[in-house]
């Protein structure tokens, strides 16, 4: 056999640090605004955000940072944390963003897994700091995102940022690195045990970026002004902190408060044309505008993603506010971009509710990653919009396996299962109806249904339980409790979700209990969850009838507090919202 005839262009590697050196030097003067811990409003332009970049990447080597270590974030959406997206992995570090809305015991579980040498947070994050630094042996230095006058009284010692970047001149040429090494880590709770972690390398980044560039996609340009909602720690703000200076795009970023008011006004103000987020916080941007009166000059279109987009929303924001909605379907797995919904020439020429129809799916995947769904057997279903099964994917944007996690790959002959369930009709379009992982995604966070089904079996009176997601208006999912009592014994719904009490924080706590003389099993005893979620899926949660006679008129504040609440969890006032 002859060897191959190899090509004679340029072997350059795909590296996140060329993203912010090409939207310095060709965009230099674009900008990105933040609205800071403070309240007050940032703004620099990309330019400025790669001198400080480099600045970063020199006080980290100076602090002895090693290539491959990784460097913690526990922070909101805002400049500093865009400059540690290039400031770490510029130069070969990997920059490992923490979900801060995660239970303290569980973030510190993250940060001794992934080994984090420094940890940067947001002042809000302070107390958190605190309760996770005695727990956190490996972690040589706290850096706190502000500047000297304002380091907070803590217990642990902490470093100031713009003390560390003050010492540094900025004058460093990112090195060229193998784009095969890890640029970034995200820990994802989606599944079964401990968390998992993904570790993205610069090429894998790199290749994203441009996908969720792509007119289908997402779909960027320099004359967009792009205000991603996502949150930077959740999987990378769905890449938009890449794909931005990719294209020169202005970038908005909203900080804490993401209740609707402050989202529009921003919006506003900014010259907004693009945002992208979860369903739970569109909701409350309605709730605020109906409220209000006021409708959007500027916004064109927005992503909805990492839940079911419900189809009265996108109707309401198609209909009333006249902005696009972009049905988008991926995972922390997957970097996340897999799957959007947008129509091809002949797809837009169909009656509108033809068109409306495959809006409301999770669309069609774009080039890079392939998809198929699979029956019981292993074999692949047909593309026809009825069949279902569990849904593999794959390409260069999938990870292989996880972060330090024994056990080998979680591929199936190359491909990666994503333990959602799905129909894929002739237009190539997804629709996930059901997930065979055993977890519940409300308002955009995990909560895991075996640990809340140990808690309900501990109880005396309770056989066998089963902990499904249950549909609620406001947070997407719920957890409900479907209980078998033992023979003779006696509980009563309200002493049983009183028994939770304590025992999870209080966003994890069960919304409903169900009794019934016995759980579905297949023949070899497994419990049957698909059937259970069958059988309730018109089962009407009481905290769900009260959310819709409200909905969507409570602010997002609302939101986070319940999501925060629990006493125990130290973030109360710096909870997530998303
Ligand atoms: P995460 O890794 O936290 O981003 O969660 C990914 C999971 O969220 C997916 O595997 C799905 O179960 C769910 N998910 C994400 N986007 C959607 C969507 N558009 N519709 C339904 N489920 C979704």
């Amino acid at each position: 056999m002859t060897a191959p005839l190899l090509g004679h262009m340029m072997d350059v590697p795909l590296l996140v640090s060329s993203l912010i050196a090409h939207a310095a030097r060709h965009h230099g003067n674009t900008e990105i605004v933040s609205r800071r811990i403070e309240g007050d409003l940032h703004r620099y332009t990309y330019r400025d955000c790669e001198t400080r970049a480099k600045q970063l990447a020199q006080a980290l080597i100076a602090l002895g940072v090693e290539p491959g270590e990784r460097v913690g974030t526990l922070a909101w959406n805002g400049y500093r944390h865009m400059e540690a997206y290039f400031g770490v992995t510029g130069f070969g570090a990997v920059c490992h963003t923490i979900n801060p809305r995660l239970f303290p015991e569980q973030i510190a579980w993250i940060v001794n897994h992934a080994d984090d040498r420094y940890v940067l947070f947001d002042l809000t994050f302070a107390p958190l700091v605190d309760a996770l630094a005695p727990q956190c042996p490996n972690v040589r230095g706290w850096i706190a995102l502000c500047d000297e006058s304002c380091l907070p009284a803590m217990k642990t010692p902490v470093l100031a940022y713009e003390t560390l970047l003050a010492a540094q001149d900025g004058d460093y040429a990112w090195p060229l690195l193998d784009e095969r090494s890890a640029s970034n880590l995200c820990y994802t709770s989606g599944t079964t045990g401990n968390p998992k972690g993904a570790l993205y390398t610069h090429r894998s980044s790199v290749l994203h970026a441009y996908a969720a560039s792509l007119p289908d996609s997402i779909g960027l340009s320099a004359r967009d002004a792009i205000l991603p909602v996502v949150p930077m720690f959740h999987v990378n703000a769905w890449g938009i902190p890449h794909a931005a200076p990719l294209n020169g795009t202005k970038l908005v970023l909203p900080g804490k408060d993401l209740d609707g008011k402050s989202l529009y006004e921003l919006m506003e103000s900014e010259g907004v044309t693009c945002s992208a987020g979860v369903p739970t916080v569109w909701l409350g941007l309605l709730t605020y505008m109906r409220d209000a009166g006021v409708k959007f000059s500027t916004l064109q279109r927005t992503v909805i993603g990492g839940s079911a987009c419900p189809p009265a929303m996108l109707r309401t924001y198609e209909d009333t506010y006249g902005v696009q909605v972009i049905h988008a379907w991926g995972m922390t797995e997957m970097s996340p971009l897999g799957t959007l919904a947008k129509l091809n020439w002949e797809q837009s020429q169909r009656p509108p509710d033809a068109r409306r129809a495959l809006l409301e799916k999770q669309g069609r995947v774009i080039f890079g990653v392939d998809m198929k769904i699979v029956g019981d057997d292993g074999r692949e279903l047909p593309w026809d919009g009825v069949a279902f099964g569990d849904l593999h994917v794959r390409g260069p944007w999938v990870i292989d396996r996880y972060f330090r996690q024994a056990g080998g790959t979680p591929l199936i002959d190359g491909w990666f299962p994503t333990g959602d369930v799905a129909t894929i009709d002739a237009d190539g379009f997804l629709h996930i109806t059901d997930r065979s992982k055993d977890v519940i995604k409300s308002g955009g966070e995990w909560i895991s249904s075996i640990e809340l089904e140990n808690i309900a079996v501990s109880h005396p009176a309770i056989a066998e339980a089963a902990c499904i997601a249950c549909a609620h208006p406001r947070w997407t999912e719920r957890p409900l409790i479907v209980a078998v009592k033992k023979p003779g014994a006696e509980v009563t719904r309200e002493a049983l979700l009183a028994y939770f009490d304590g025992k999870v924080v209080k966003w994890w706590q069960p919304d409903d209990v169900v009794f019934v003389d016995e759980l579905p099993h297949t023949a070899t005893g497994k419990l049957q969850k698909l059937k259970l979620r069958d059988q309730f899926r018109d089962h009407v949660l009481p905290t769900a009838a009260a959310a819709s006679e409200q909905c969507p008129m409570e602010p997002l504040d609302a939101n986070i507090d319940a999501h925060a609440g629990g006493g125990a969890h130290p973030v109360k006032s710096a909870a997530t919202p998303d």
